[in-house]
């Protein structure tokens, strides 16, 4: 699932334009991808899609900023810049609770900081002013950071949305057929697959009613 997309490759895709340091390479080519978004088509589904996202920042009270922005295309749900969610309009289609795990999931890499964690990874490869001589050594480490973090992120994330869905009273299974109606995904340099997903999945949810427990005791 392409939930979060921050990779290397955005530092290609856009090249570096005079002394500019990596993160407004990495927030240039995140513009870049928002701009090249569609926006949703049917204002009703737009409207599920974003009411569901409404109810969630109400309950859970997050203290960041978000954009919310429904569109249709490719997309299914992704965090760009930090702060800016997209939400694919098909969304409206599922139940509720499957929904709101994605969107959830999201609202976790925003408030949970994941933005700013990777900037500093790429800060630390490639310090000041970004050049190809810079770059180029250190990219293959600097990739397997990332990408080591970025899979740490989508389950941190994961665990965020677990907690959220409890919070507001839907069943945690529907996190599992979020992830089923996707089919079996395997590893890529940003997500982990499906099948470790849903097993760092089932590992929070022990530790959600381990400790829904010890606070009922
Ligand atoms: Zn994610």
């Amino acid at each position: 699932m392409r939930w979060l997309h921050l990779t290397v490759l955005g530092m290609a895709l856009v090249g570096p334009a005079h002394s500019e340091d990596i993160m407004d390479v990495l927030r240039r080519s995140q513009d870049q991808r928002l701009d090249a978004l569609k926006p949703a088509q049917d204002a009703q589904r737009a409207q599920t899609v974003r009411a569901t996202f409404e109810k969630l920042f109400q309950a859970l009270k997050p203290e960041v900023t978000v954009e919310f922005r429904v569109v249709s295309g490719p997309i299914i749900a992704e965090t760009l810049r930090g702060d800016v969610i997209v939400a694919n309009e098909s969304l409206a289609d599922m139940p509720e609770g499957e929904r709101a795990f994605i969107i959830a999931h999201e609202l976790g890499h925003v408030s949970e900081g994941h933005w700013a964690q990777m900037g500093r990874v790429y800060q630390r490869w490639v310090p000041g002013e970004v050049t190809q001589d810079k770059t180029d050594p250190v990219a293959a480490m600097l990739g397997l950071e990332a990408s080591g973090l970025a899979h740490r992120q989508e389950y941190a994330a994961d665990a965020f949305a677990l907690q959220a869905l409890a919070r507001l009273g839907w069943s945690v299974d529907v996190a599992l057929s979020a992830f089923l109606r996707q089919g079996v995904q395997h590893d890529t340099a940003t997500h982990p697959g499906t099948r470790k997903r849903i097993a760092s999945l089932r590992a929070a949810q022990a530790g959600t009613s381990l400790a829904d427990a010890a606070e009922a005791k």
